[in-house]
């Protein structure tokens, strides 16, 4: 059994596991890896089509197959000061941010 206040203190982390993340509006998708563990939102602003303002909605770590390649990661920033108020309190409380994968911006 576990103790809700256990679970709050250190949360449940999905450390080097691929997730997707489907638009609403466009329904273009990314798929995410989380580098560390810690907490990712549910909903994230959409980065598949570029200027789309829809909302991208998680698919709860239920990918078929986890060999996918991931285009988005999930990282803990090491310099806070440079966030915005709304990402400073997320990393705070244990959350990791959304960054396109390292691999795609070195091509870039
Ligand atoms: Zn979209």
């Amino acid at each position: 059994m576990m103790k809700s206040d256990a679970a709050q203190a250190e949360p449940e982390g999905f450390q080097g596991k691929k997730n997707i993340y489907v638009c609403e509006k466009c329904k273009g998708h990314i798929v995410t890896v989380d580098l560390e563990r810690g907490v990712t939102p549910f909903m994230v602003d959409c980065r598949a089509t570029h200027g789309c303002k829809g909302m991208m909605k998680s698919s709860m770590y239920r990918v078929f197959d986890q060999e996918i390649r991931a285009d988005h990661e999930w990282y803990r920033p090491t310099a806070i000061q440079t966030l915005s108020p709304w990402e400073r309190d997320h990393v705070s409380r244990g959350g990791l941010l959304l960054r396109k994968a390292k691999h795609l911006s070195v091509v870039k």
